[in-house]
């Protein structure tokens, strides 16, 4: 089954539950947030994909990459992006997807247009999402970064409820995990990767962001 049939969670519900999570914690451990098990964020619809490995031990991962992706380009909301990521797109389906169903890809995140938020591989697993990349001299982003992509492309502006949920996925990770920066593919895939694209808005990351290394 390519997709699971678990209702996802709008951004409303899933940020008051961030909250809500985290004032509850923070009274009784003062250290988890009990946001996250075994690297999956509890708030995200979760659907595993099979194309994730083991990222090396002791890896520290302090990077996080932004994307951008549509299926078919341009068309939002179908289950076509899941299915990618699942392995599971029909090729017979748009002539786009033809050329890209054998790829085996993934990220670790997936915010659609109203902000839902899917996970398809745990933030200690390696997602297959940056491809042949660089990030200040170390090769290989996919080892010590985490992928999310945004439901997007490069004509359209991204939603209000996708920079919340993403402002709160942001966050979140910063609890887990020692994140530094935040960047774009198209920064550390250059000549190869556009996304997310002239679309995206880097201010409001940086606003949300002020500890982190913002390099769009
Ligand atoms: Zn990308």
């Amino acid at each position: 089954m390519p997709v699971s049939n678990q209702k996802p969670m709008g951004i409303s519900s899933a940020s008051k539950l961030v909250v809500d999570e985290m004032k509850n914690t923070q009274k009784t451990t003062g250290q988890q947030t009990g946001l996250w098990q075994d690297g999956w964020f509890l708030p995200a619809q979760r659907i595993e994909s099979p194309n994730q490995d083991a990222r090396a031990p002791d890896t520290v991962v302090d990077l996080v990459v932004i994307h951008a992706i549509s299926l078919p380009p341009g068309h939002f909301g179908g289950p076509a992006v899941a299915q990618l990521f699942s392995n599971q797109l029909n090729p017979d389906e748009h002539a786009y997807f033809a050329e890209i169903a054998h790829l085996k890809v993934s990220a670790h995140f997936f915010i659609r247009r109203d902000g839902a938020l899917i996970q398809f591989v745990p933030v200690t697993a390696r997602a297959w999402h940056a491809g042949v990349s660089s990030w200040q001299g170390r090769e290989r982003c996919n080892d010590f970064s985490v992928g999310i992509e945004l439901e997007g492309d490069d004509e359209t502006p991204f939603e209000a409820a996708q920079y919340a949920t993403l402002q709160s996925l942001l966050k979140a990770l910063a609890t887990e995990l020692p994140i530094k920066a935040v960047t774009s593919h198209s920064h550390v895939a250059p000549g190869r990767k556009t996304d997310p694209g002239p679309c995206f808005d880097w201010a409001y990351v940086r606003q949300v962001c002020p500890d982190l290394t913002i390099a769009p």
